[in-house]
């Protein structure tokens, strides 16, 4: 039988992958033209990590993880997410030393045991960046100012942004008790998995995709009414600051975020193309992650993309596949060693030259020329050669010259390069 990958776990093809490496090169870009440091974390942690630090009673936690036992028996889990891991590397080589506070991303694959659907997989890429150390609203604002930035410069428009602030160790409390009123009344109402979280979690019911759950918290209290004045001071910096900046948002009180680390900010990027999984982007501060996790109090913020998503919003009409510069075309003995040669010192030059290795006939290597579309072809045949010429043809306006051998190199860089 043939193998096959697993369900939820994609492969992403030659003609998908130069759309990936566009984003994660324009990621790169921006991300560092902000200040921000690439950072590698493992796949693997160990288990605490992500149950103390997203929290135990989130969907992640409770449902999504691929937890396993190693051959030594330790629990390990497969990283669903990045700013844990993140936030102990920072932790763990002590980084704080360095300067007291830090700008890092990272990219790569996250999984979680969720059902596959569009939008959704079970291995999917995530483009991170968290800022540690910084309480100031400015940092929110800027982070959020350049997650913007990176959507636009890749070509994504017609985004909203939703921004709410969830309140801190003070206030927060205080709205899960009004909440938790709020949705006993309401109980019958909702899916068996909200039904436990009005006493494990009742946040999570907001954040519930469940059609009938939805309806129920119509008119669920609004974080908003519960938040303290130190909240509500740092949501309104927030919010200058991005006006300052010149950015539309919407305020979303029910937005509430997967992960129970996060405290006041909290913001997503939404599009109206994708269907029901919409969330591009999302993200938050996360104040008391690194006391979950052991570690001091340190304040953090940050947000992750969806690259999947992302890729399947990018404008159409941009080429991002990668041809042949030159495809060398010969016919004969004497000629096929010459294009070999040929080849082989254009590829030191960093031309992308291809040829055919198989002895087939001139008017077959052009039909592959074709569908490889190459830009130019080089026709070597035994006459030319002999002469030290060749035939250069531009595929696409199929004009063609002869040209000296000897010039290939300077031709290839004027024309070609
Ligand atoms: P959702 O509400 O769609 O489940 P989430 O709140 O679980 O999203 P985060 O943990 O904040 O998502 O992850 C940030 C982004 O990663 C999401 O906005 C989304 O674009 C993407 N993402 C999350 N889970 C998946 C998945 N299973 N498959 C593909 N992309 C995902
Ligand atoms: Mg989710």
């Amino acid at each position: 039988m043939e193998i096959k990958a697993i369900r939820g776990f994609n492969d992403i093809l030659p003609d998908e992958i130069g759309k990936w490496q566009f984003v994660e090169k324009t990621a790169r870009e921006v991300f560092e033209g902000f200040g921000f440091t690439e950072i590698r974390i493992p796949i693997l942690e160990r288990t605490e990590l992500f149950s103390r630090g997203i929290g135990e009673a989130t969907d992640i936690v409770e449902k999504e993880m691929y937890t396993f036992a190693d051959r030594s028996g330790n629990s390990l889990t497969l990283r669903p997410e990045a700013t844990a891991s993140m936030a102990r590397a920072y932790l763990e080589h002590q980084l704080y030393n360095y300067d007291s506070m830090a700008k890092l991303y990272c990219m790569g694959p996250m999984f979680r045991y969720e059902r596959p659907q569009k939008g959704r997989y079970r291995q999917f890429y995530q483009i991170d960046s968290e800022v540690f150390g910084v309480e100031n609203p400015m940092v929110d604002a800027e982070l959020i100012i350049m997650l913007i930035h990176f959507l636009k410069t890749v070509g994504l428009d017609k985004l909203e942004l939703q921004v709410n602030t969830l309140g801190d160790r003070t206030c927060r409390p205080k709205y899960r008790e009004g909440l938790k009123k709020y949705l006993e009344g309401k109980a019958f109402q909702l899916c068996e998995d909200c039904k436990r979280r009005i006493e494990t979690n009742p946040l999570r019911v907001l954040d519930c995709k469940v059609e009938t759950c939805k309806q129920a918290i119509a008119d669920a209290p609004k974080v908003t009414d519960f938040i303290c004045s130190e909240c509500q001071k740092h949501f309104d910096s927030v919010k200058e600051y991005l006006g300052a900046a010149g950015l539309s948002y919407i305020i979303n009180p029910r937005m509430v975020r997967g992960l129970d680390y996060y405290t006041r900010t909290a913001f997503e990027v939404v599009s109206y193309q994708l269907g029901s999984q919409n969330a591009v982007a999302g993200g938050g501060r996360y104040d008391n992650l690194f006391q979950e996790i052991g570690g001091k109090e340190i304040p953090g913020i940050g947000f992750a993309i969806g690259m999947e998503r992302l890729i399947s919003l990018l404008p159409e009409g941009k080429e991002f596949s990668k041809y042949p510069d030159l495809f060398v075309a010969a016919l004969g003995e004497a000629p096929f060693k010459e294009a070999s040669r040929i080849v082989n010192q254009l590829h030191l030059e960093g031309v992308r030259a291809e040829l055919d290795y198989e002895g087939k006939s001139l008017k077959s290597q052009m039909r592959r020329a074709d569908k490889l579309k190459a830009r130019y072809t080089l026709i070597l045949g035994e006459e030319e050669l002999k002469r030290g010429k060749a035939v250069v043809r531009n595929m696409g306006t199929k004009s063609q010259e002869e040209i000296p051998i000897g010039n290939l190199l300077d031709i290839v860089k004027q024309k070609i390069l």
